[in-house]
């Protein structure tokens, strides 16, 4: 039974091994809120790996091909490995991660050895102020650009790299991180700051605009346009005129994309999201731990994806900033 409700089949599956991180970045866990006594979930309400493995081999046969681990922090969930490795024993399935890079160069090579296909590494600017105050780290770029490093030379590649722009913080760093990773190899992803959750105080006028950002670009290093490589691709591909590689842009907040967006996304505590906007999860775990069988999990999640009619940022306005949507550091990017 694969899934497809008005042409959004479920395509993606993204999985938050946890709700921790080691960052307290400014746009997705301030340390104002995720500071010292933040409540994050308990070791027993984790999903466990077995959990996990089974609920993505349900989600595989409904038609999800992709699967992406995610977060907070995926390196800082202990034995990642052991579930990198069950996951990639599942045929057919396209497996990768979402990190901060700053735990990557010692696990990088157990990762690949586990089964891990590629990594995708977010890295906000080269410069170690703007990168402090943007990441709220105390050790410099050069460790996350230390795990970039490893993860290509254990081959973990294409890599990409999300950076994510917010204004007065770091779009001097545009064009640097541009040339830095031109020629490389590696895939550099800009992305609009987004409303995501109700904590980090967005407001629009942060916002650097995907056109902005590719006009500061286009001045320096000039760049064409590139046709998707599949409908429902996220980032809007850009590629250098001299033939040096592509750029992409996520435009999430001026380009909405949700007619084609695809993934589901399951949180730590095995809730099903259909939105990364989503105010609440549908429990799987509860379904899972009163011993639904493989059917009957396929069925729940399959009626929870026929009746979905998410369309955050298509109807994003001063009155849905506010709600209290689930948080990105709780169900990943
Ligand atoms: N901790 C990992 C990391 O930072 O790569 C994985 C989880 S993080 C939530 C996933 C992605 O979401 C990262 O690339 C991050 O930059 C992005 N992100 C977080 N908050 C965001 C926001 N408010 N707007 C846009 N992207 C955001
Ligand atoms: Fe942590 Fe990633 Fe969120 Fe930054 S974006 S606080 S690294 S989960
Ligand atoms: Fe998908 Fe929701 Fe984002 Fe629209 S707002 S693209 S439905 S995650």
């Amino acid at each position: 039974m694969l899934l497809d409700t008005l042409n959004r089949s479920l395509r993606d599956l993204r999985i938050s091994v946890t709700d921790r991180c080691n960052f307290r970045c400014v746009y997705c866990m301030p340390k104002e809120v995720f500071g010292g006594d933040f409540q994050f979930l308990e070791r027993e309400q984790l999903l466990t790996f077995e959990e996990i493995t089974r609920l993505a081999r349900v989600f595989v046969t409904l038609g999800a091909e992709k699967i992406r681990l995610t977060g907070g922090e995926p390196l800082v969930r202990r034995n990642l490995e052991r579930l990198i490795a069950m996951l990639s024993s599942i045929p057919g399935v396209d497996l990768t991660l979402t990190t901060n890079g700053s735990l990557l160069a010692q696990q990088a090579q157990a990762l690949k050895d586990a089964g891990l296909q590629r990594v995708t590494v977010s890295l906000d600017s080269l410069d170690d102020a703007a990168f402090k105050a943007m990441n709220d780290v105390d050790f410099p770029v050069a460790k996350v650009l230390a795990g970039i490093a490893a993860a290509a030379a254990v081959g973990l590649a294409p890599i990409k790299i999300n950076m994510v722009v917010k204004r007065g913080m770091n779009e001097h760093s545009i064009v640097p991180m541009a040339r830095h990773f031109k020629g490389t190899g590696h895939i550099l992803r800009f992305i609009e700051y987004m409303d995501v959750g109700h904590t980090n105080g967005w407001r629009l006028d942060d916002v650097v605009s995907a056109a902005e950002i590719i006009s500061l670009l286009d001045a320096e290093l000039p760049l064409e346009p590139v046709a998707p490589n599949y409908r429902g691709e996220v980032a809007n591909l850009w590629r250098y005129s001299d033939g040096s590689g592509e750029i992409g842009v996520i435009a999430s907040v001026t380009q909405a994309f949700c007619r084609d967006c695809t993934p589901a996304r399951l949180s730590p505590e095995g809730s099903l999201y259909t939105c990364l906007f989503g105010l609440s999860g549908f429990d799987l775990r509860a379904r899972v731990r009163d011993g639904a069988s493989d059917e009957e999990l396929a069925r729940a999640i399959g009626r929870v994806w026929q009746v979905r009619g998410d369309r955050y940022s298509e109807i994003r306005s001063a009155a849905t900033v506010h709600l209290t949507k689930v948080e990105i550091s709780h169900i990943g990017g």
